[in-house]
């Protein structure tokens, strides 16, 4: 993963090795129209900031990549696990915006599919071979639920793809250093089937360090993935607060990136 930069649009780009069928990567709060606290590149719908701009933000990323905004697919994410599907083309995806869903598969070409983070995982997901695409949204609820496995899943029932053909970058989220956690999530892990002692560090009593990406590195493996095919971004969105929005850092005050992927036609 390396910054690259598409038009105005400053972005972590991720290339899939052996693929050629998918452009995909995660944002900066770069180059946007979006004034402070949310500067500038905020994509998410429901902060407050200005709807205007929040638009105006989709509408510069969708078209620095080559689509128009109603080809723009983010669902109402709601720390849950519903995955919604789509295999039929359409010329307005922007009711999808209403649609609770923290997961999107597709087939459809020139389709991007995306999720707002501050400080949840943002996962991507692609099969070159069957050239199926999925993205994850993955808090820490969204982990002890095993939404990232249950996506590969759903490539595999909705679209047969082979776990073992797929490649998955989880992208700039908040690390370790700055994600302090208690027995909830600890239990929620435990019951999620994750291995509590490869993600999390005991600091102080009942007060763990948790690495989510680490957490959806060992989901991944369980879907079937082999670890070469599995990138992880090494920066902290909280330690780094000229690139990332964070919402443990700013509070109500965060805007919020995206992890989007698209298949190219
Ligand atoms: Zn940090």
């Amino acid at each position: 993963m390396q910054m690259n930069r598409i038009g105005r649009i400053q972005y972590v780009e991720v290339v899939f090795p052996g693929s050629q069928c998918s452009t995909q990567g995660f944002t900066t709060r770069h180059e946007g129209v979006s004034r402070p606290p949310y500067n500038s590149l905020n994509l998410g719908m429901n902060t407050q900031d200005q709807q205007a701009a929040v638009e105006g933000n989709r509408s510069l990323l969708a078209r620095a990549f080559g689509v128009n905004q109603e080809s723009l697919v983010t669902p109402r994410q709601v720390h849950g696990s519903d995955i919604l599907v789509i295999n039929e083309p359409n010329e307005d995806f922007s009711h999808f915006l209403s649609v609770e869903g923290d997961a999107v598969i597709t087939n459809q070409p020139n389709v991007m599919i995306g999720v707002c983070v501050a400080d949840c995982a943002p996962i991507l997901l692609c099969d070159p071979d069957k050239k199926i695409i999925a993205v994850v949204h993955a808090g820490w609820k969204g982990t002890a639920d095993r939404l990232v496995l249950k996506a590969v899943a759903g490539m595999q029932s909705e679209f047969g793809s082979n776990p073992g053909q797929i490649q998955a970058a989880i992208g700039p989220c908040i690390k370790k250093c700055c994600y302090e956690v208690d027995e909830p999530v600890r239990h929620a892990f435990h019951k999620g089937g994750i291995t509590w002692d490869l993600c999390a560090e005991l600091t102080n009593p009942g007060k763990w360090q948790l690495d989510l990406a680490a957490a959806n590195h060992e989901l991944l493996m369980q879907a079937g993935l082999t670890s070469d095919s599995i990138q992880t971004s090494d920066q902290c969105v909280c330690c780094h607060s000229e690139q990332f929005f964070s919402y443990r850092r700013d509070k109500e005050e965060s805007g919020r990136q995206m992890g989007f992927i698209m298949l190219k036609a």
